[in-house]
């Protein structure tokens, strides 16, 4: 969520930055209604000043008919000070939902326009793979190594829910283990994540759980929520919050399971693990004061690099343009690897995402940090990047290490957590 002085002060380069990101807010109308809850406010607090000097006039009247006649009064003043109270809180309510549509503001350099607009930043160090046969998708190497079982996920759970076997679940266990030990040894302190969530740290952390186009599972009659992402639990780690400025930036990595309805991704590329309900990820999730936000980002951006390198998947880097960051990112790169079983011949498919969110989590989560000697305390900036969404993953691994002879290269970095150097054909 943005200040709202900062909103009403620079109405037009808020109305601007929304355009650039392709989002409906009625700035102008938060304006009007900010000032007439100002002036409800104002009201308030003048008649409560008169209806306090009213009081004070009761003890000291000369008799009865006056004191009654100062009682009447002061009861007249409250009633209208409650009355403009309400008011107030309507108005409140008002412009709170509008202010919490509003996205943040958008880095300098983030390019502008949707997803044709993102910028090719850099490629990985794996090159394509060139095969000499007719590549398979991962749903058919699958098949071959008998490692994941949709049918029974659909008559457990529904469409879009699975098991994984065999060798599937080791490469799985393997991924979130050398992800958790590449970060612990980088200084990101591990940690598991309750799955679910209260609403208000959803909506702190920029979720909507209501809606018809929310990615979120809630259970009914509760104030509670599957996590899409451990970005919501980790965010609402420190919810009301103030740290020490020594200790920031502060860097987590969480291992959570990640529950998505995907509500409106109809159409959208979803073979196989690609788009499912359900998921497990390793993310990345920093606590920074404000002047460590960009390099803290980069930093993210480099250890994605270095995560997918290693797991020796062909990737390239995305600077993700203004209208397709969401509410929350100031700034934000993906990771998208080489998918040979995708459309007609191969696509790009997203792996990671990270993305620097300044103080717009920490304003609603109310996160701040205090400076030695300072008076009063600052938001805190806050960054989350994936390090290892284990299915997608594992489609980059199998896609592009399968061989000749159907058998499957594991990547150097998990075989020691695979017990194997290849799936046998
Ligand atoms: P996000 O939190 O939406 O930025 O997603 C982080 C990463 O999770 C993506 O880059 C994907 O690798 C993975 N991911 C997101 N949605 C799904 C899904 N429905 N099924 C499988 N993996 C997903």
């Amino acid at each position: 969520m943005l200040d709202r002085k900062y909103i009403i002060q620079n109405a037009e380069a808020v109305a601007e930055n929304c355009r650039r990101r392709g989002v409906d807010c009625d700035i102008e109308k938060i304006v009007s209604l900010e000032e007439q809850r100002l002036a409800k406010l104002q009201l308030t607090q003048d008649l409560n000043r008169q209806a306090n000097e009213v009081s004070k006039k009761i003890g000291p009247a000369k008799d009865a008919a006056e004191r009654q006649q100062w009682i009447e009064k002061g009861r007249e003043l409250r009633d209208q000070k409650d009355a403009a109270q309400r008011e107030q809180d309507e108005l409140e309510a008002q412009v709170i939902e509008l202010q919490t549509v509003i996205p943040n503001l958008t880095h300098p350099d983030a390019p502008t326009g949707g997803e044709e607009d993102a910028n090719e930043l850099s490629l990985g160090k794996t090159p394509k793979p060139r095969f000499d046969f007719q590549p398979l998708d991962h749903l058919k190497i699958g098949e071959k190594h008998d490692l994941f079982d949709f049918e029974s996920g659909a008559r457990v759970a529904g469409a879009g829910f699975y098991f994984l076997r065999n060798a599937a679940v080791r490469i799985d266990l393997a991924l979130q283990q050398f992800a958790i030990q590449f970060l612990a040894d980088r200084g990101f302190t591990p940690v598991t994540t309750p799955d679910l969530a209260l609403t208000s740290v959803l909506q702190g952390t920029g979720f909507n759980p209501r809606g018809p186009e929310t990615q979120i599972y809630s259970i009914e009659n509760t104030e509670l929520n599957l996590v899409a992402t451990a970005e919501i639990p980790l965010g609402g780690m420190m919810s009301g919050q103030t740290l020490d400025v020594e200790t920031l930036p502060l860097r987590l990595c969480g291992l959570s399971h990640c529950f998505r309805t995907e509500a409106g991704a109809a159409g959208r590329a979803s073979k196989g693990l690609y788009r499912v309900h359900q998921f497990t990820k390793v993310e990345m999730f920093a606590f920074a004061a404000p002047d460590q936000s960009d390099s803290l980002h980069e930093e993210m951006r480099q250890l994605e690099c270095e995560l997918f390198d290693a797991l020796e998947v062909p990737y390239r880097v995305i600077d993700t343009a203004s209208g397709d960051l969401g509410g929350p990112a100031y700034r934000k790169y993906d990771l998208e690897a080489w998918m040979p079983g995708r459309g007609e011949g191969g696509e790009w498919g997203e792996v990671t995402s990270t993305s620097n969110c300044t103080d717009y989590q920490a304003r609603r989560l109310n996160v701040r940090f205090k400076r030695p000697g300072q008076k009063g305390t600052e938001f805190v900036h806050t960054l989350n990047g994936t390090a290892v969404a284990t299915g997608r993953a594992m489609i980059a691994i199998l896609e592009n290490q399968q061989q000749a002879d159907g058998s499957i290269n594991i990547p150097n970095v998990l075989r020691p957590w695979v017990g194997c150097d290849s799936l046998k054909a």
